[in-house]
């Protein structure tokens, strides 16, 4: 078992801590199946929502919050029944807006794992304004239903009343849903393939812009992120963020990274080149290669 996990395994039920221990092992990144979901259930006796509820310490211990020191574990719930585990990230010395928030963590490693819907996310503290409203994006996400310790479930719609979001700015497919752009660009580099590829699954609709980051580790491993944005414009996820929390699920130190690749389209009315250099930079002192599409394709 990774030993960021050895504090959270005291505080779970002894049966759920004696069935989770070796699924704990170095591989693990906040993913189970639906199928280990039903033998946890089976094993614990408990409801499912119980039993995630109870999962939440495993996926607080993925957080990394040098700044704030809280802890904040957020499980997505797709429609497939696997369960998305992610925790809050902060970057150290850099302006609070590149933080990652839990549900965002979440949600992206459940998009980047290919789920299309999302059904229940599962938090261990109230979901704050940003994270309502990046929720709010997803494809049915008035319907999102959310549980927390000690509170009724009750839809996204219950927390987010009077919402904003995508179908007011006439977007009919919002995130998540099953879209690819056409990009292309000639390159054998195979990261900067993997990014193009990313970047044409990216969720841009607002500026066109779409972007994808591949951060790859000294032993060849690679860490992708896709921009999502927002109707509401700053509770966008930038793709470098999500890269990096790609990482830090995967119990990977940012002083791992070697090579950084942002592929952009050059379609786009924004350029995410320098935030993304920003976080970088707090992040790995490694140079982002930036490379933009021909505007022409
Ligand atoms: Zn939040």
């Amino acid at each position: 078992m990774q030993d960021r996990f050895i504090h959270c395994i005291a505080q779970l039920p002894s049966t759920l801590a004696d069935k989770l221990v070796p699924l704990l092992n170095d591989d693990f990144a906040g993913h189970l199946d639906a199928q280990q979901i039903a033998d946890l259930v089976k094993a614990t006796q408990l409801p499912v929502n119980e039993l995630l509820l109870a999962l939440l310490p495993v996926a607080a211990a993925l957080a990394k919050p040098p700044i704030s020191e809280f802890y904040v574990g957020a499980i997505a719930k797709g429609k497939s029944g696997d369960i998305y585990m992610g925790g809050n990230i902060e970057l150290d010395g850099e302006a609070l807006f590149h933080s990652i928030h839990a549900e965002q963590s979440a949600i992206s490693h459940a998009w980047l794992s290919g789920e299309s819907v999302i059904e229940d996310i599962i938090v261990n503290e109230s979901p704050c304004g940003h994270c309502r409203q990046f929720m709010n994006e997803l494809v049915a996400g008035q319907h999102i239903k959310i549980h927390l310790p000690n509170q009724a479930t009750q839809p996204l719609s219950h927390y987010l009343p009077y919402a904003f979001g995508p179908g007011d700015l006439n977007i009919t497919q919002p995130l998540l849903s099953k879209q690819q752009h056409e990009l292309a660009l000639d390159s054998t580099d195979p990261m900067v393939i993997e990014a193009l590829d990313h970047a044409s699954l990216s969720y841009a609709p607002y500026t066109g812009s779409y972007a994808a980051v591949v951060l790859e580790t000294r032993d060849g491993q690679t860490f992708c992120g896709r921009y999502a944005e927002n109707a509401a414009f700053n509770p966008s996820m930038l793709p470098m963020q999500m890269a990096l929390s790609a990482m830090v699920r995967h119990n990977r130190d940012f002083s791992e990274i070697k090579r950084a690749v942002l592929v952009e389209s050059g379609q786009g009315k924004i350029s995410l080149v320098g935030a993304s250099m920003d976080a970088l930079h707090a992040s790995a002192p490694v140079e982002l290669e930036h490379i933009v599409l021909d505007p022409s394709q």
